[in-house]
């Protein structure tokens, strides 16, 4: 039995050979019609098209090259038999903090002031906040949220962080619930989405969560682009109850060029780039879960399909 890479839009060959020397004398695949459809074991994939999974018969397995999970159990004749996997490694969630933390400290020490105050050769000072004056949300305590939060709190934030079940996390104050998470966003001048994507997040930051944040609050979306109502950031922007956003994720991607998120200002745009885990990290993984699967041991970084992630 052997495994098929699905991996685009990252190349597959990127992946083969590091799964040929992981897993020898495994057939590998880097394309679905060069395999018959029983052969198929395992299928490692950044998304799936709905239907593709219920083409093989024998598929137990299949891994994720990211952490999140949506492209892939967005499926409804996936079989409840088939195990997901999602890619965790300590790499993307620094990189995932880096991101968040560069975000939040070019807005609080208004960085784009004084970029356009030196076009002007303005030599006009403005005092810093203290730190731990400014409070950071964090929705999501998971790998890439407690990492966040923790470089947050190291660089002077004051940290609260929101998710699903009761957490004890050092240095930062934890809720949970419909009731956590509108403290925690009453309180938030900076807030960033981690959550991963599923039936109860999409949408989450609407037009009635983000008027709950502080006056000029800095929304910072490093999660999926389906978490933000786009057309609601733009109105509380517009508004001036919002400062701005750095969105690294969003609605469609590519964000196509007359997306008038481009051009609002106060906001940042990057695509899509605030982490990703190395070919190598996702075949070290997938191949030890492989092992797992073959000697009949539990494997790791199973999602729950029931709650999405
Ligand atoms: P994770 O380890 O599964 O953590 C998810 C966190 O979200 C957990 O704390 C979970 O709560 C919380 N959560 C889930 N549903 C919730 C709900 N309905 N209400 C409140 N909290 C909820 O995931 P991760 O590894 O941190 O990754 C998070 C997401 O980041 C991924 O799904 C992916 O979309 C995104 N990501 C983006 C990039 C990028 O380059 N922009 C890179 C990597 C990942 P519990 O702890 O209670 O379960």
């Amino acid at each position: 039995l052997s495994v098929l890479l699905l991996t685009m839009p990252q190349p597959p060959a990127l992946f083969a050979d590091l799964l040929r020397a992981a897993l020898p004398g495994v057939p590998v695949w880097e394309a679905a019609e060069q395999v018959a459809p029983e052969a198929v074991e395992a299928i490692i994939a950044w998304r799936l098209k709905p239907g593709t999974a219920g083409r093989f018969p024998n598929l137990r397995l299949i891994c994720a090259t990211a952490a999140g999970v949506e492209k892939i159990i967005d499926d409804p004749a996936l079989p409840p038999a088939v195990a997901v996997m999602r890619t965790v490694d300590p790499l993307v969630n620094l990189g995932m903090a880096q991101y968040v933390l560069l975000m939040a400290l070019r807005h609080i020490r208004a960085l784009p002031l004084f970029e356009a105050q030196q076009r002007d050769g303005a030599w006009t000072r403005h005092r810093p906040p203290d730190p731990y004056s400014i409070t950071a949300g964090v929705l999501g305590l998971g790998e890439a949220g407690r990492t966040v939060a923790a470089l947050l709190h190291a660089a002077g934030f004051n940290v609260i962080g929101w998710s699903r079940t009761s957490k004890s996390v050092r240095d930062v104050e934890t809720v949970e619930g419909a009731e956590g998470l509108a403290s925690c966003l009453a309180r938030s001048s900076v807030l960033v989405c981690t959550l991963p994507l599923t039936a109860e997040t999409r949408g989450i930051l609407d037009r009635r969560a983000l008027r709950r944040l502080p006056q000029g609050a800095y929304v910072i979306n490093v999660a999926r682009g389906g978490h933000l109502v786009e057309a609601d950031l733009l109105e509380l922007l517009a508004a001036g109850h919002l400062a701005g956003a750095a969105l690294d994720v969003q609605e469609t991607e590519p964000l196509p060029p007359d997306s008038p998120l481009w051009r609002q200002p106060g906001l940042t745009i990057t695509p899509h780039i605030a982490a990703q885990a190395s070919a190598a990290s996702v075949v070290t993984q997938f191949a030890a879960n492989w092992r797992r699967l073959r000697a009949g041991q539990p494997l790791h970084n199973i999602i729950e399909r029931s709650r999405g992630y």
